[in-house]
């Protein structure tokens, strides 16, 4: 397989993009950028910095200010571990409305098409097929049962220690799907090129299988 090879996961919350993503890095050896967590990241800022998720000047700022950097699976915001911290309801629904602002999109496709310049990597999404990386040669498009993916989540917050109803956090997932796919810009779609993974019925190791198999004549 060639070591520059970049790899695409798009799809919405819960379809399996960031475990399926991690373990094709682990296996392959590339680098694993969730851009996601950069959204979450821009929402913990303005959060922390009370700027309102629609006012483009006070995140303009911000973009330009933090520092992002991947450290393997976990992301640091200006030298700060913040990958738990941006992993909560709220960040979900702040990542989910600074996301659509031009301002934050402008600034986070920029960072992230330099950070795959090259190669090497696995990144994963909504629009990186479609808008960051349209030129990658393996692309996927993961989905799910909407009620399956609500399942995933919850089982993950309870396993946090978290307390959580599993009927609303599938309306959550309903919701943030809605916001992200009807948005005007980068919205949540697969590329016309793109494999397209249901992953409703097959386990972790039969998604990871499946990719590789397409991949490996690249
Ligand atoms: O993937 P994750 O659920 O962590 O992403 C958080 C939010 O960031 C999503 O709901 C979406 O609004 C936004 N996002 C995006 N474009 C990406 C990745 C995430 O708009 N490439």
């Amino acid at each position: 397989m060639n070591k520059n090879l970049t790899i695409v996961i798009d799809g919405p919350a819960g379809s399996g993009k960031s475990t399926i993503s991690k373990l094709l890095a682990d296996q392959l050896g590339l680098a694993y950028i969730d851009t996601g967590a950069m959204y979450r990241a821009v929402a913990l800022a303005a959060h922390e910095r009370s700027v309102d998720p629609t006012d483009d000047r006070g995140l303009e700022e911000i973009c330009r200010t933090i520092r992002l950097e991947f450290r393997g699976a976990r992301l640091f915001m200006d030298g700060r571990d913040v990958s738990g911290e941006i992993r909560t309801p709220l960040m979900d629904t702040l990542s989910s409305a600074v996301s659509a602002r031009p301002s934050v999109r402008h600034a986070m496709i920029g960072l992230q098409r330099r950070t795959a310049e090259g190669g090497g990597v696995v990144m994963e999404g909504r629009d990186i097929g479609t808008v960051v990386l349209p030129d990658a040669r393996a692309k996927f498009f993961l989905t799910a049962d909407p009620r399956v993916r609500g399942q995933r989540r919850y089982r993950e917050r309870v396993q946090r220690g978290e307390s959580a109803n599993l009927s609303s956090v599938v309306t959550e997932i309903e919701k943030r799907d809605k916001n992200d796919s009807e948005r005007e810009l980068s919205p949540l779609k697969p590329a016309e090129d793109a494999v397209i993974i249901d992953t409703t019925d097959l386990s972790i190791p039969q998604v990871v299988e499946e990719i590789r198999k397409k991949i490996s004549n690249i």
